[in-house]
């Protein structure tokens, strides 16, 4: 008799932590998300392009991996958390809290080394960056392995192998204007009509939203005008906004300020271009 009733304790007891156990999760999901105490806060945005091993030749837009490893290091070191698109539009949008000293990596045009070098460097420091593909060069890509990383871009399963983890997010870089002709990338054209411009601009970031859409599963947010030409009036931005970003990045090199309550300060936010010609630290 007695052995049954401590059976019966233990049962009843276990039955009471399964359930508080249960209760807290649900708890905890519905729990408020922190809120941030400051309304602005600082980003800096460095802007990568071609990281190479480091045989390779360098240039302004060229970085040996052990120089992109230093800098993570170097972030790291000085308290730096690298945040996605997304952290930066909750807190814009509704206060959430950012890291104490957030950065936003990014990288652009979706070179192959960016995948062979820079995306395993991010993934050893628990490290996230944004990398801006044009849609028609990741179409275009070969899937062979033996590719020349120098020149050559990723192709679509190296970018939903990217996407699918932790380490980095994909946005968009035109899915067919990254050139210098009688336009300048994603520019208008001087003389050029506000509806006729309008018109290509929606129509190639249309493109390349659902070509990233297909590769990755989810359209990308933030918006790398190529060149960093883009009409001065910021016209265009409510044409980024109807195709659905939520961020746009430019080539001007200064700090930024993220503020809360106003979405609209992720527009045309400016990046430093990290060219091997200097020590990290000379950006902040
Ligand atoms: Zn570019």
């Amino acid at each position: 008799m007695k052995i049954k009733y401590y059976l019966f304790l233990i049962l009843l007891l276990l039955g009471t932590l399964c359930y508080s156990a249960s209760y807290m999760s649900s708890v905890s999901a519905i729990l408020p998300t922190v809120a941030d105490t400051r309304t602005e806060v600082e980003l800096p945005i460095l802007m990568y392009h071609k990281i190479v091993d480091g045989t390779s030749p360098s240039d302004e837009y060229t970085i040996s991996k052990e120089r992109f490893e230093s800098d993570l290091k170097w972030l790291r070191d000085k308290g730096f958390t690298t945040v996605t698109t997304r952290q930066l539009i909750d807190f814009a949008e509704k206060g959430e809290a950012l890291p104490e000293k957030p950065v936003l990596l990014t990288f652009d045009d979706g070179y192959l080394n960016n995948y062979l070098y820079a995306f395993p460097l991010l993934a050893k420091y628990h490290m996230t960056g944004v990398f801006s593909v044009i849609g028609s060069e990741i179409e275009n890509a070969s899937e062979q392995l033996n590719r020349n990383p120098l020149g050559q871009s990723m192709n679509s399963s190296e970018i939903k192998e990217m996407s699918d983890s932790s380490y980095a997010e994909i946005g968009s870089h035109t899915f067919n204007l990254h050139r210098i002709s009688e336009r300048k990338g994603a520019d208008k054209i001087p003389g050029e009509s506000q509806e006729t411009y309008e018109n290509l601009l929606l129509e190639d970031l249309n493109q390349n939203n659902e070509y990233i859409e297909k590769v990755t599963g989810s359209p990308p947010l933030l918006f790398a005008w190529p060149y960093g030409a883009y009409p001065p009036d910021r016209s265009a931005d409510k044409i980024l906004k109807e195709a659905g970003y939520k961020l746009s990045v430019t080539s001007y090199q200064r700090m930024n300020t993220i503020q809360q309550g106003n979405p609209e300060c992720l527009f045309g936010l400016k990046r430093f271009l990290r060219t091997p010609s200097f020590d990290i630290e000379q950006i902040f």
